[in-house]
């Protein structure tokens, strides 16, 4: 049966539901109007699917068929839109720079080493990609953890959904109320609301337990491209991309959300970044900027119905490119009524953080 949704956000989250569920013959309109902030334009890209877990998480299992989903969703978003988003099998070496990182390293390989996926190695850092100091020793290397462009994903999936019958509306959305989205210029009725408007998603449901959390990037140039992203402990990487560009990023302001980048923010990368990789030294710099990352009390995504017809999907942090066509599929799918993929995204349920439910006014 055909139903209309409404989408509050253009972002990947946003997009790639509406991407599944206008696949499975759905009325969809997205409201979006793109921030200097937007996240999905502002990240670094890397599928960290099995980098970003050091213990046992709900979003493991998600993550990992997620970065798989990536190879499939960029074949078919290349021949939709003739858009590449240049996923590039890198893989990912971890390194620790000092000896209290090197411990929570090894022990983050000990539990990887654990799990049913692919395989991840404990080697020399400088053997692995040769541009890295000989200094950083050991380290974990994930070879399945690759990497896309995020502005050409959300550039993909943006023409895809609009090639497929999604109505973008380009207007801020001031309120919602339990039956219309009201804009700066008018109210337009919904039948089921989807609120996927990323760390702005508190300005519409005050309630959510989530927060900003702004990070600075920057690309360079250089005639040393390492074949590997390089992953600090400390949170600071370095991601080679197409045409011999390297982007260095990032960093982490809880609760900031202005669009300036900022001098210490950019001197803190670069410091980081040549410490592990002189080579960079010699690079030029070519852009600056920066994103907010929406970030939840307890660090997992809200995902679920905050009434019969609102649902809420956002709090992808820093993961939010990687867990993006898993997002898409299993949003998708529980709209529809498929009681697996609802029950798939129950530990996402914004009900933990409540005992009844949500009230918008
Ligand atoms: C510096 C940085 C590096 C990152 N690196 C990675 C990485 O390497 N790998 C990874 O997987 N993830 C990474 N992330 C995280 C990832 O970018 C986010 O988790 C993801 O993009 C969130 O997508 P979203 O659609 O929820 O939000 P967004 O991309 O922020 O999209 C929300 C959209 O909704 C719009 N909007 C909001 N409110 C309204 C409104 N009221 N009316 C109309 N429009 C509205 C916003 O302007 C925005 O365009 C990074 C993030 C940052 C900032």
């Amino acid at each position: 049966m055909q139903k209309e949704y409404t989408i509050i956000g253009g972002g990947v989250i946003g997009l790639s539901i509406a991407y599944q569920l206008v696949k499975a013959k759905q009325r969809v309109t997205i409201f979006n109007i793109t921030s200097p902030t937007t996240a999905s334009l502002a990240a670094g890209g890397m599928l960290g699917g099995q980098n970003e877990f050091s213990e046992p998480s709900p979003l493991f299992d998600l993550a990992i068929e997620s970065r798989a989903a990536h190879k499939n969703l960029a074949k078919e978003l290349a021949t939709l839109t003739g858009v590449d988003v240049e996923l590039i099998p890198s893989g990912l070496i971890k390194v620790a720079t000092n000896e209290q990182q090197k411990q929570f390293l090894h022990k983050q390989y000990q539990f990887l080493q654990k799990q049913k996926t692919t395989p991840v190695y404990w080697k020399d850092a400088h053997d692995v990609e040769p541009l890295l100091t000989p200094h950083l020793g050991r380290a974990l290397h994930i070879t399945a953890d690759h990497q896309v462009k995020a502005r050409q994903l959300t550039k993909a999936l943006t023409i895809a959904v609009q090639k497929l019958g999604v109505r973008i509306i380009t207007q801020h959305v001031r309120k919602i109320t339990a039956t219309s989205v009201v804009t700066d210029n008018a109210s337009y009725p919904f039948t089921q609301l989807i609120v996927a408007a990323g760390a702005w998603s508190k300005q519409l449901l005050p309630h959510l337990p989530l927060y900003p959390v702004k990070g600075e990037c920057m690309m360079v140039k250089t005639a040393h491209t390492p074949s590997t992203t390089v992953f600090a402990v400390d949170g600071c990487y370095i991601v080679p991309k197409r045409n011999n560009e390297v982007l260095i990023g990032a960093t982490s302001y809880p609760n900031e959300v202005d669009p300036n980048v900022t001098v210490g923010g950019i001197l803190s990368l670069l410091t980081r970044a040549t410490a592990m990789m002189p080579s960079l030294k010699d690079a030029t710099i070519i852009e600056s900027w920066c994103g907010v990352r929406p970030q939840t009390a307890d660090g997992l995504p809200i995902i679920g119905a905050i009434s019969p017809t609102m649902y809420v999907c956002t709090g992808h942090y820093r993961n939010g490119i990687l867990l993006s066509p898993i997002t898409g599929k299993l949003v998708a799918q529980a709209l529809l009524g498929d009681v697996t993929a609802t029950q798939r995204l129950a530990p996402f349920s914004p009900q933990r953080f409540t005992q009844g439910g949500y009230v918008c006014n």
